[in-house]
C-alpha cells in the first residue's frame, strides 16, 4: 500500500503506511484541473426516485432526525434479512444478527477491531480496496496478502499461494467480490477453496459483497452460502452502490450472533449511529421489485462497454470487467506516473491500481470508472486519444 502525496502529520507509528487516500487525493486532482474524474468511483446520476422521496419524507416527518437505535431501525433490518433471504435464500435474524453501520467501511473497521486481536494475521487479495490495509493496521493486525493475477481478460487466485499464506496466526480472510479494482467475480470454485480454506483452519470471512447487484457476466455467489460457512461468515454490504446514494454511508453486516454482538459492541464507539433519515429511504430500496436490481447491472453494463470498447479500440491493453463500477488498463509503464500526467495531457483522472498491491505485480495497472453518463464517458476516451502507450 502505497499513497501519494501525502502528509500524515503526528500519526500514531502503525498508521503512518497510510496518508490521504488515493480517492481523495485524485478527486482534488480532478476538480483542481477541470478533467474529466474517473477516478473515485461514485455514478453521476440519482437513483431510484422512490427511495430519494422516501429519505425526504422521513425528514419532513419529523421522526427520522434523532439518533436511531443503535443496531439500525427495526424496519431497515428486516429489509436487510428479507433481501439476503430474496436473493440468496440466507436466513438471518433482524434483531440478533444484523446490524446496520456507517456504509460498509465501517462495519469493515468494526469487525476487524472487533475480532482481530494485536499480532492476529488477515489474509487480503492484491489488489485490494484501500480500506482494509488501514483497517487491520488499525486492530494491531498483520495483512498477508495473495495476489490475483491477470491472465488474458481474467484475473485467477493461486491455491498454492492462499495456501502458503495461511499460518497458525491467521484468524481471517478478508475476501471482496465482486472485487474492487478488478472487477472479478470469485467462481463458485475459487469460493469453494477458500470455504475450506477457513474451514479447515478454523478462520473468519470478512465478506464484503458491496457490489453484488453490478454484476454483468457470471453469478455473484455469496460466501456465507457454501456448506459450513453461514456460522464462520461475516456479511458486508451497502446501499452506495445498489441505490447510487455514495454519500448516504448506510452499510450493514449480517453474520451469526456472536459475530454481530462482537461488532455491535465496538461500532458504539466509532459512530454510535448514523443516517438516520436514510435508514427507512434504504429499507424502501431493498424491497423494490427484482426488475430494479437487474436493470441497475443493465445499465451500467452499456457503460463499461462504452468505455471498454472505446478504450481497446484506441489500442489501450484493457481488460474488462465481469462485475462493479471499474476497468483495469496496463498502461505498460508506472502507472502512479501515468495517472500523474494524465490530468495535464488528457485532462482525464484515473486511479493507479499499483497502490492496492504490496507487490510489484501491479505497478502498470490503471483503473478508469465508468460509473458514469454514456456522453461523459465518450468524452474522457476522446480526450484520451493522444495518450495510447
Ligand atoms: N468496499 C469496497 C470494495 C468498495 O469499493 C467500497 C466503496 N464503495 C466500500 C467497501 C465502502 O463502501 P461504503 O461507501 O458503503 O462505506
Ligand atoms: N469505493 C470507491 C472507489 O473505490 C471510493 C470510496 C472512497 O473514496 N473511500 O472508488
Amino acid at each position: 500500500m502505497s499513497t501519494i502525496g501525502s502528509d500524515s502529520g503526528q500519526l500514531v507509528r502503525r498508521m503512518r503506511e497510510f496518508g490521504t487516500t488515493i480517492f481523495a487525493e485524485m478527486s482534488a486532482r480532478a476538480v483542481a484541473t477541470g478533467s474529466i474524474n474517473l477516478g473515485q468511483g461514485f455514478p453521476d446520476t440519482d437513483g431510484p426516485p422512490e427511495v430519494l422521496q422516501a429519505a425526504v419524507d422521513a425528514i419532513n416527518s419529523g421522526e427520522h432526525n434523532q439518533y436511531p437505535p443503535g443496531p439500525g431501525t427495526a424496519p431497515l433490518r428486516q429489509a436487510i434479512a428479507a433481501h439476503q433471504q430474496r436473493f440468496y435464500g440466507l436466513s438471518y435474524d433482524p434483531d440478533s444478527e444484523v446490524l446496520v453501520t456507517a456504509g460498509a467501511t465501517e462495519a469493515i473497521a468494526a469487525a476487524l477491531l472487533a475480532l482481530i486481536e494485536p499480532g492476529d494475521e488477515v489474509i487480503v487479495f492484491e489488489p485490494y480496496y484501500d480500506s482494509y490495509p488501514a483497517g487491520i493496521a488499525l486492530a494491531g493486525g498483520v495483512r498477508r496478502t495473495v495476489t490475483l493475477h491477470r491472465d488474458g481478460q481474467h484475473w485467477t487466485l493461486d491455491p498454492a499461494e492462499l495456501d502458503a499464506a495461511i499460518t497458525v496466526r491467521t484468524r481471517a480472510i478478508l475476501l471482496n467480490t465482486p472485487h474492487n479494482p478488478t472487477g472479478k467475480v470469485f467462481t463458485r470454485a475459487e469460493l469453494t477453496l477458500i470455504a475450506e480454506a477457513a474451514r479447515s483452519h478454523d478462520l473468519i470471512v470478512l465478506a464484503d459483497e458491496v457490489y453484488e447487484h453490478l454484476v454483468f457476466d457470471g453469478a455473484h455467489v455469496p460466501v456465507a452460502g457454501l456448506e459450513g460457512m453461514r456460522e464462520r461468515t461475516v456479511t458486508i454490504s451497502s446501499a452506495g452502490k445498489t441505490f447510487s446514494v455514495t454519500g448516504w454511508k448506510i452499510g450493514w453486516v449480517c453474520a451469526p450472533a456472536r459475530l454481530v454482538a462482537a461488532i455491535r459492541t465496538v461500532k458504539q464507539f466509532l459512530t454510535f449511529v448514523n443516517g438516520g433519515p436514510f435508514q427507512p429511504a434504504v429499507a424502501v430500496g431493498l424491497a423494490l421489485p427484482d426488475g430494479y436490481f437487474a436493470a441497475a447491472g443493465a445499465r451500467l453494463q452499456q457503460q463499461r462497454d462504452l468505455l471498454c470498447d472505446g478504450l481497446a479500440r484506441q489500442g489501450f491493453d484493457v481488460v474488462r470487467p465481469e462485475a462493479t463500477y471499474f476497468a483495469t488498463v496496463d498502461v505498460q509503464s508506472d502507472a502512479v506516473e501515468f495517472c500523474r500526467r494524465l490530468p495535464a495531457t488528457a485532462r482525464v483522472v484515473a486511479i493507479p491500481s499499483s497502490v492496492f498491491y504490496d507487490s510489484a505485480a501491479g505497478d502498470s495497472f490503471v483503473r478508469f470508472a465508468f460509473c458514469k453518463r454514456p456522453a461523459v464517458l465518450t468524452a474522457a476516451l476522446e480526450r484520451l486519444t493522444a495518450t495510447v502507450p
